[in-house]
């Protein structure tokens, strides 16, 4: 388990600024959800989180740590994305070991983190079969699996339901909570979808063009919106 505290985070490509000063500090085991519409920043700001973009300035910390002292492997997070990106010639048994195989695990302990995540995720009449075989749903909580059986200290999600049908999306947004909170694990979530940040987040960081107009719980937001663009995003209908 891990806080995560984003400090005065700015990104720029080149001459233009996509994210302007991003500050909170995370608790550990909250579930904070990043939401605007498309392209204010919402995945850049993730993708400094996992390390996997520099900040232009600014300080991201997990658990203490500024994650750019921090190697790639070191870096106890696990992300899941939208496009589930399993491998398709892998069973999902493979597809759930794969990280840990890399991260040289060993094999008892690969097939009891393995065994206890399909249990969790009701996979566990599956693990012979190919994702292929596998309905939209099922593909979506092994790349859940994934991430869990890595027992990362933070969860990132990108968007991680926007390829499934609506019916699918909330069943699935259902059990990402109540997995997430059984874990425990903090976690930050993307979405673009109004309604999934209200139903998920502790609290939500609501981007309007790289700036956060506002950081806060969902019911405080709703109330209480702090801008013009807050009270149309989330007052607006889905
Ligand atoms: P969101 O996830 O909210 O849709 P993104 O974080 O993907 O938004 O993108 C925010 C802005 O940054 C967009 O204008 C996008 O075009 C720009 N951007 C993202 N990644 C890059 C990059 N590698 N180089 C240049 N511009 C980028
Ligand atoms: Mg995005």
């Amino acid at each position: 388990m891990a806080t995560v505290s984003l400090e005065a985070i700015r990104k720029s490509f080149g001459s233009t600024d996509v994210i302007h000063g991003v500050d909170i500090d995370i608790e550990d085991g909250e579930f904070i959800v990043i939401v605007g519409p498309s392209g204010c920043g919402k995945s850049t700001l993730l993708r400094m989180v996992a390390g996997l973009e520099t900040v232009t300035s600014g300080e991201v910390c997990i658990g203490g740590n500024r994650v750019n002292d921090l190697e790639p492997m070191d870096r106890d997070i696990a992300m899941v994305f939208q496009n589930y990106a399993l491998y398709p010639h892998m069973t999902v048994f493979d597809n759930m070991a794969y990280g840990l195989k890399i991260a040289g695990t060993a094999k008892d302990e690969i097939v009891e983190r393995v065994d206890s995540a399909a249990r969790l995720l009701q996979l566990e009449d599956y693990l012979k079969r190919r994702p292929r075989e596998l309905s939209g749903g099922q593909r979506q909580r092994v790349a859940m699996g994934r991430a869990i059986v890595r027992k990362p200290s933070v969860f990132l999600f990108d968007e991680p339901l926007s390829n499934l049908d609506a019916k699918l999306r909330v069943q699935m947004r259902l059990e990402i909570k109540q997995l997430q909170r059984r874990l425990g694990v903090t976690s930050l979530y993307v979405t673009h979808d109004q309604v999934e940040a209200m139903t998920l987040a502790d609290r939500m960081i609501v981007m309007n063009g790289g700036i956060a107009d506002q950081i806060g719980a969902p019911l405080e937001v709703y109330a209480n919106p702090a801008t013009e663009f807050v009270a149309g995003f989330i007052g607006s209908p889905p």
